[in-house]
């Protein structure tokens, strides 16, 4: 078990700087997944926590104690990568004891282990297959093996789901949560995907170009986004302006009332509901305000509305037999508990 900070973590290359003063914590056992668009700086992050790459400046430390001088194959921190670079002609067995052999462990030993890898990642009996043979899901089930049969002290993963059919991906992630969680590996995974990384990860570090704008668990980014580009990568684009007295928003739609809770100083603010926490149709009471439908789409579960709210485009979801046609006027309600303000931008 072993805790990873990044302290003021920065890498330039040239005059690009992909990684800039990154602060974190990961707890021994946590499941962490760097997240964000194409390009933020997450790979490298990652390679400079493996070793793989040397930083700027800043430090990695594992249990306190910084990595900067200790070559990749003494860090014991594995990467198991997108394209899963298994050895092709080797058999599963073979690939999956590498790490073993080389480390000169006895034969026995390194035969019973690669079954309880093998086990472990559900291809139980593939010893004596080549890796050549295997379906790309079963080539990343074997990658892991590989990578956790030497019970590594942190476990990284670049968009290890990124070339898997949508079901198989499924599969994979409920495998690595379960497998990470049975060995309490603190593990780290890149993604640029915001629900893989909410339904695998304890906390997830977001990055826009890199810098690491939220550390957070799951549900803070869908409840407590610090900032409006934050809530939009977490698709909430429902924003309205208003200035914030107290307990109350002045709109250009009236007064609305706001939790204790919201965090922001009295002023100019972003007023935000999320989209499936907006209620239609109703009227009368507090916090509701009169929006005009543009768009409704079936979406099979539901119906999917683009709304007008004082010249923002607003969306909110209504039942799948939701009656409505573009031009009608709603009237929709702003649940006081799901009002969150933001800064403007
Ligand atoms: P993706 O999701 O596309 O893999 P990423 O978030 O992992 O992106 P990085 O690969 O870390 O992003 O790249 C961050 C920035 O650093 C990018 O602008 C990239 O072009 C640049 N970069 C990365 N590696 C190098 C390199 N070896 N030489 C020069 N620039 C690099």
């Amino acid at each position: 078990m072993t805790r990873v900070v990044l302290k003021d973590l920065t890498r330039h290359f040239g005059n690009v700087v992909a990684v800039d003063h990154i602060n974190l914590e990961i707890e021994s056992g946590e499941m962490v997944a760097f997240l964000g668009p194409s390009g933020c700086g997450k790979t490298t992050t990652l390679r400079m926590i493996t070793g793989l790459l040397l930083p700027t400046s800043g430090d990695v430390l594992f249990d306190g104690k910084s990595m900067l001088t200790v070559p990749t194959e003494k860090r014991e921190a594995v990467m198991v990568f997108q394209k899963h670079l298994l050895f092709p002609t080797m058999t599963v067995g073979q690939n999956v004891g590498f790490g073993l052999r080389m480390r000169g462990e006895k034969k026995a030993n390194i035969e019973a282990r690669v079954k309880e890898m093998l086990e472990l990642v559900q291809l139980p009996g593939f010893e004596t297959r080549k890796a050549h043979e295997l379906s790309g899901g079963q080539q990343q089930r074997i990658a892991l093996a590989r990578a956790l049969i030497i019970k590594p002290r942190v476990l990284l993963l670049d968009e290890p789901l990124a070339n898997l059919d949508a079901n198989l991906r499924l599969d994979m992630r409920e495998l690595i949560r379960n497998i990470q969680q049975e060995m309490g590996i603190t593990s780290i995974f890149v993604t640029h995907d915001q629900e893989e990384a909410v339904m695998l990860a304890d906390r997830v570090a977001l990055m826009f170009e890199g810098v690491l704008q939220q550390y957070d668990t799951s549900r803070a980014f869908y409840d407590r986004p610090r900032t409006a580009e934050i809530a939009r990568f977490f698709r909430n684009d429902n924003f309205l302006e208003g200035v914030k007295r107290g307990n109350q928003v002045e709109t250009c739609l009236g007064t609305l009332s706001i939790p204790n809770n919201d965090g922001q100083p009295d002023g100019p603010v972003l007023v935000t509901v999320r989209p499936e926490n907006v209620e239609l149709g109703v009227s009368g009471n507090g916090n509701c305000v009169e929006a005009t439908v543009q768009n409704n789409v079936y979406m099979g579960t539901h119906t999917q509305l683009l709304l007008n709210v004082a010249d923002n485009q607003w969306h909110a979801q209504g039942p799948a037999d939701y009656q409505v046609q573009p031009g009608d006027t709603v009237s929709i309600h702003l649940p006081e508990s799901h009002i969150w303000l933001l800064p403007r931008e």
